[in-house]
């Protein structure tokens, strides 16, 4: 099978789901399977951009080696000096619309949560704050990736039998130019990135793990209840009905139908903390066809 895990962000802030999850994806391996590794950025991104003066494109880039680094080291050690650096990283990019409503209207939550006073601050410093569920945060656009510059790279490392750990953070957002591609001032949802990962490269399946047991309808009210499992179609009327949050648990859940729909293979949302219950699908929402 062919697998390619989406890691929340949250994930690398917890060392010991991120080793958990290091340690599954090389038994993955192991057993004879295919895997890729899309890991989230946001709360590093968040952090530098607060630090550095840089374009978004170019964060990503830095949290593509850093984040990618600590994995492929950690997978590499848990495979064993035999198959020593098996683990390859990818920095890779991804084209997005030059023209993209999220530059005029920003969507992606990223960094840490920020109190009131911090809200306003940063406000007066000209960065978009938005009040969520859990509080506030600052929020960047985050426009669709359309395409993978680095498709035939990554394609090239499966075959030659590496786990490849790519467009991490979502991807360096690019437009293309007339002669290349420009740096775009974005941060890409990993998990949109994710799911054009997966069907570029046709995985038998896409796997979002996070921070909480799956999608739920209902979130945080008393009548909260985990999705376990959902056809596309009666997903898509939870969508319309307004059952996730922009930014955070709606891009899975899109991600996930774009995947289910377009391939016809099933698609797990689930929590980082059991990976190995989660790919069994004993855990988290299992997104079917139709
Ligand atoms: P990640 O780093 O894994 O991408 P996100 O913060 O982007 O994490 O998305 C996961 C978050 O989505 C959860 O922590 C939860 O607060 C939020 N969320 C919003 N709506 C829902 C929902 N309907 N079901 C589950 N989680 C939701
Ligand atoms: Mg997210």
């Amino acid at each position: 099978m062919r697998y390619v895990i989406g890691l929340g962000g949250n994930a690398i802030i917890g060392k010991g789901s991120l080793a958990r999850i290091c340690r599954y994806a090389a038994e993955l391996y192991r057993s004879g399977n295919d895997v890729m590794i899309v890991h989230g950025n946001g709360p590093e991104v968040g952090a530098l951009s607060s630090l550095e003066n840089k374009s978004l494109a170019i964060l990503t880039a830095q949290t593509q080696a850093e984040i990618g680094i600590e994995i492929s080291d950690k997978i590499d050690s848990f495979l064993g000096v035999k198959s020593a650096q098996k683990a390859a990283i990818v920095i890779t990019r991804v084209v997005v619309k030059e023209h993209d409503s999220e530059f005029t209207n920003p969507s992606k939550p990223i960094g840490r949560f920020l109190s009131k006073g911090e809200a306003i601050r940063l406000k007066e410093r000209g960065f978009c704050i938005k009040k969520l569920i859990h509080g506030y945060r600052r929020v960047v656009p985050s426009p669709m990736p359309l395409d993978i510059v680095e498709l035939k790279q990554i394609e090239d490392l499966l075959d030659s039998k590496h786990i490849v750990i790519a467009a991490g953070g979502g991807g360096i957002s690019v437009f293309k130019t007339k002669y290349g591609f420009g740096l775009a001032n974005a941060v890409v949802d990993k998990d949109y990135t994710s799911s054009l990962l997966a069907i570029k490269t046709r995985a038998d399946r896409l796997v979002l793990l996070t921070n909480v047991d799956g999608a739920f309808v209902n979130f945080a009210s008393k009548e909260s209840r985990l999705i376990r499992e959902v056809s596309s179609s009666e997903l898509r009327a939870l969508v319309k009905a307004g059952h996730f949050e922009k930014g955070s648990m709606l891009p899975k859940v899109m991600a996930c139908l774009n995947f289910t729909e377009k391939t016809g293979k099933i698609a797990v949302i689930g929590n980082l903390s059991r990976p190995e219950r989660v790919f069994r699908e004993k855990m988290g929402t299992v997104i079917v066809p139709v």
